[in-house]
């Protein structure tokens, strides 16, 4: 379905954006992997399924990094058809204890490198007349927990500037929508489970079904796998005209 499209997924060596690259590879297009850690292992898997694939190291706070990989990827694939904008980090603290300095990396990697990295994409998107800007936001775009006013902040954030980049081109076929997961077991995620265990001095297990009994009916994962499909849905002609929306996949968080 997508042969001879590119996907550049941000944060994408690990946890949601690796899994949804891996779906968008298995339809078919070419990917342009980013994030720290490993990039050996996801290049490879990528790779395993017969794209081709890319690596840019851009750190996603610093514009500068995010409008060289922009340059790359369309020197090395002509084009990005499909941006998901899904790097993020999270810090646990209350307002009054927040560090400035987190606050400050939450706003950059988790909001305004998405703003930047549209910006750069959008007008070969737009020259095309096809595009798909895919913005992971969270659950915490449409409803707060107590001790991540940052990261509420910015996911919030996210999801207005998803409904602006989809007003401004809906008489195009660029789109652009926000994908809204409850707990995803991340390497993001699973070190809250220590957190938890660590504070009520319960097994790790003990502490997943915590974490999800508080907000998740379901009392499951949402898995990268899943969140992938919704990827390559809204890449599929069936989402042509799906536009602005925040789509939960959330085992029930927020219709409670
Ligand atoms: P993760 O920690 O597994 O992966 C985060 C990715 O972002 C990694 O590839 C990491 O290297 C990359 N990254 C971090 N800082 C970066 C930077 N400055 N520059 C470039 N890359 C950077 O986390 P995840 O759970 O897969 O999270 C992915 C996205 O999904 C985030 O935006 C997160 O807010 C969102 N999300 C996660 C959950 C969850 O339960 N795990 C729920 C809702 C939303």
């Amino acid at each position: 379905m997508l042969k001879g499209k590119t996907a550049l997924v941000t944060g994408s060596t690990s946890g949601i954006g690796l899994g949804i690259a891996k779906a968008l590879a298995r339809q078919g297009a070419n990917i342009v992997l980013n994030g720290f850690g490993d990039n050996q292992g996801p290049r490879a898997e990528i790779a395993a399924l017969g794209v081709k694939v890319g690596y840019h190291g851009a750190d996603m706070s610093k514009p500068g990094e995010i409008e060289a990989m922009m340059a790359y990827a369309a020197a090395e694939f002509g084009r990005v058809d499909i941006l998901v904008n899904n790097a993020g980090i999270q810090h646990v603290a209350r307002i009054e204890d927040f560090p400035v300095e987190r606050w400050d990396a939450i706003i950059a990697i988790n909001l305004s490198s998405a703003f930047h990295a549209t910006r750069l994409a959008l007008p070969a998107m737009r020259q095309a007349d096809w595009g798909r800007i895919i913005n992971v936001a969270s659950v915490h775009g449409l409803v707060a927990s107590a001790e991540k006013s940052a990261y509420v902040a910015a996911k919030h954030g996210i999801v207005g500037l998803t409904k602006v980049t989809a007003l401004e081109n809906a008489t195009t076929g660029v789109t652009c929508n926000a994908i809204c997961p409850g707990w995803v077991l991340t390497p993001l995620v699973q070190k809250q489970v220590d957190a938890k265990a660590a504070a009520l001095g319960i097994s790790n297990d003990e502490a997943k079904k915590v974490l999800l009994g508080e907000k998740e009916p379901s009392m499951q994962f949402t898995t990268p796998d899943e969140l992938g499909e919704l990827a390559v849905f809204f890449c599929s002609s069936a989402g042509n005209n799906v536009r602005g929306v925040a789509w939960t996949m959330d085992g029930g968080w927020i219709a409670q």
